[in-house]
């Protein structure tokens, strides 16, 4: 190991306890997407006590540069929470009924804290410049990456390639999951309206069968996985909401339904949303009524390019141990990391935080979910790392 990733170590891991505070103090004020007011001044507090120069972008996010030189890497945490009940019975939970990081964003945010602190450190060392990005709204539509890219992260100093990661409950803590090529999917959300006359149950002819031809949908959409789709790229569509009829003997005027669609080529992609349509249009007029669909746009599918995840699981295997580096397995899970991955070479990896002992967390948006706050060092730690890494591979 080189003495600037044992150096990192050692002090990611002296200051465990200063990270664990961070994030409970995080944790337990956590704010919905693109309302982050009190993070983000919680944030740019803690970098000013660092010494590190930031400034605002978006609203609630923060962007500092640590280090010069033109080469420039980027490391990005997203900090906003989601809009669920926490019931971990923690003693630092939620101050915020109904709001909670149950995504593990506040790990994130305190990891890249630590990374900074890190590098701040080192910061006459290094081969470049590292760029330093707290997110805001990655839980909700359009995504703060998008806003962000939109409003310059990217350029200013121009960034080379950019790294982040995600807590990852079914794997242990000191496991880095990663792997190249599509990782996540792109998702879509599908809102559907049927509408119809609505009739007495006994009297079909005098009126429109929104139920049937609700359920006649349901089967003709899954035709566009089974029939549309090359077989060996992953994707999905699944309809997960159904809703109409009040009574035994009535059938109803409008059925809704919801659904999601997810591919990670964004030409399938494109084609599958006029055919989403068309199958719509055709399933309903079979039963005279009329059908819209709403298509609305997600995050694209994320793509990890080969050589910087190389860099990523080098870091990992010379920071922590050889064993230390999982195979991710691609989900069709969604992220907005994949906007960046759309501009520039990135790499996303997936941080084991399920503690030794311990067979099964709940899942990642799950109100019970407890990570193990041991994993921040190491997070911290594999951040500041990768950025050291990349920049001293091109020097
Ligand atoms: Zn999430
Ligand atoms: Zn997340």
């Amino acid at each position: 190991m080189s003495d600037n990733l044992k150096n990192i170590i050692n002090k990611s891991e002296s200051m465990l306890n200063d990270l664990v505070q961070i994030r409970r103090h995080i944790h337990q004020n956590p704010e919905l997407s693109f309302k982050e007011f009190l993070t983000a001044e919680f944030i740019r507090d803690n970098l000013r006590m660092m010494g590190i120069n930031y400034k605002a972008i978006a609203e609630t996010g923060t962007l500092a540069l640590i280090g010069n030189g033109e080469r420039c890497v980027a490391l990005r945490a997203d900090i906003d929470a989601l809009p669920i009940q926490e019931e971990t019975g923690l003693e630092f939970a939620s101050k915020n009924s109904g709001v909670m990081h149950a995504c593990g964003h506040d790990m994130h945010t305190t990891m890249l804290l630590g990374a900074a602190r890190i590098l701040k450190g080192i910061e006459s060392e290094l081969n470049g410049t590292v760029k330093i990005i707290f997110q805001p709204g990655e839980e909700k539509l359009p995504g703060g990456a998008s806003k962000l890219i939109e409003e310059g992260v990217l350029e200013n100093p121009k960034v080379s390639a950019i790294f982040g990661q995600h807590i990852f409950p079914e794997e242990s803590t000191g496991t880095i999951s990663v792997n190249s090529g599509y990782i996540m999917a792109s998702a879509d959300e599908l809102y559907w309206t049927l509408k119809g006359k609505g009739t007495h149950a006994a009297q079909p002819h005098l009126g429109n069968d929104c139920i049937m031809a609700a359920s006649q949908l349901v089967m003709n959409l899954q035709t566009v996985v089974t029939k549309y789709r090359n077989p060996v790229k992953p994707g999905l569509l699944s309809v997960t909401a159904i809703h109409g009829g009040s009574a035994p003997n009535v059938f109803p005027d409008e059925v809704k339904l919801m659904g999601t669609f997810r591919a990670n080529d964004e030409e399938w992609r494109g084609k599958m949303h006029d055919e989403i349509r068309r199958i719509t249009n055709d399933t309903c007029s079979l039963f005279g009524i009329k059908g819209e669909v709403e298509i609305v746009k997600g995050y694209p599918a994320l793509y990890n390019n080969p050589e910087t995840t190389l860099i990523a699981e080098k870091t990992a295997k010379e920071l922590l141990s050889k064993d230390s580096v999982e195979v991710f397995e691609p989900k069709l899970w969604a992220e907005d990391f994949a906007y960046y991955a759309q501009k520039i070479p990135s790499t996303f990896w997936f941080l084991g935080i399920r503690p030794k002992g311990i067979s099964e967390l709940p899942p990642l948006h799950n109100s019970k979910l407890i990570p193990d706050e041991k994993a921040l060092s190491i997070g911290a730690a594999m951040l500041a790392g990768t950025a050291v890494n990349f920049l001293s591979i091109g020097k």
